[in-house]
């Protein structure tokens, strides 16, 4: 067993929803390599979906309620792992939320109320999430979030939450210096396109694919097996000297400046 890279660690995936989750692709990286895992759900509908996914690939997992927008729900989750596990090695932060009315059109038409509630739930509750978790890593450990290009140019409809992810990658950064002192890491992955729950809420999001498609330089979009992958990097021992960083994972998409000059025009459609 000493090969596998997550034996003896346990830890917690927040943000499975189904199994097209970004969370979910990590869930099974690290599980293939021997992790324990506790997962979160927000409310009723999706216990149901992480309780039968979570049976599959490990029957006993502790599976505790946290809606990150409910005052106290984050201490109390905590507070379950430390009674079942006293220790934890590693989190996951997979949780976004915006009104999908507002992920259409303008940013100038944000409303005050869905920018603090993106806010809120997109950004602040992984500050929170490493306060408690921190104290549940006596020995160190490894926080990841996940993030989007959105957070530093400008991808059409992404608007309240590219403001959010900016702010969640300004997070990393300083909680990555708070908490290095305690050797707890702090980065985040920054997927390309995936199509799930959340990603379906974006206007136009076909199209933004399909750009990425044809303009990364991989001449594809990026598979959330790909992202579990870097997940288990970042949350195992092989990142060990990596913190506060944002880590691209999107087939190199981020480094182009304009269109393939062989990218086909696309039209809104495509
Ligand atoms: P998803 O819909 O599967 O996951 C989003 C999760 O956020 C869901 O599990 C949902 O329950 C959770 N959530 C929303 N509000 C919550 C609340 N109040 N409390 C607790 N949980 C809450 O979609 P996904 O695409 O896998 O998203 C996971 C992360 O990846 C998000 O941070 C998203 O912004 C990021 N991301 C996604 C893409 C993409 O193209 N899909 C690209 C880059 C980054």
């Amino acid at each position: 067993m000493s090969q596998y890279l997550m034996k003896n660690k346990r830890g917690v995936i927040m943000g499975v929803a189904n199994d097209a989750s970004i969370a979910w692709a990590i869930a099974e990286a690290v599980h293939k390599e021997g992790a324990k895992i506790a997962f979160t759900y927000p409310n009723e509908a999706i216990l149901k979906r992480v309780t039968s996914l979570a049976e599959t690939i490990q029957p006993d997992s502790p599976i505790v309620k946290c809606n990150v927008s409910e005052p106290g729900d984050i201490h109390q989750a905590f507070s379950q792992i430390k009674e079942q596990w006293g220790e934890i090695d590693f989190v996951l932060h997979a949780i976004a939320f915006s009104d999908r009315h507002q992920l259409t059109g303008r940013y100038v038409d944000t409303t005050r109320e869905n920018f603090l509630k993106t806010m809120e739930i997109s950004c602040f509750s992984l500050t929170e999430i490493c306060k408690e978790a921190s104290a549940l890593m006596p020995h160190g450990g490894s926080i990841l979030a996940l993030t989007y290009l959105g957070a530093n140019r400008v991808i059409p409809h992404y608007n309240v939450m590219g403001v959010a992810k900016a702010a969640l990658e300004s997070s990393v950064r300083y909680l990555a210096a708070d908490l290095g002192p305690q050797n707890i890491r702090v980065n985040a992955i920054s997927s390309g396109t995936i199509r799930t729950a959340a990603s379906s809420g974006i206007g136009d999001f076909h199209y933004i694919m399909n750009w990425n498609k044809n303009n990364s330089p991989l001449r594809r979009n990026v598979l959330v097996e790909e992202v579990g992958k870097a997940g288990l990097y970042m949350l195992s021992d092989l990142s060990s000297a990596v913190t506060g960083d944002v880590h691209y994972v999107d087939c190199g998409y981020n480094i182009i400046g304009m269109k393939a000059v062989d990218a086909p025009d696309l039209i809104i459609n495509d």
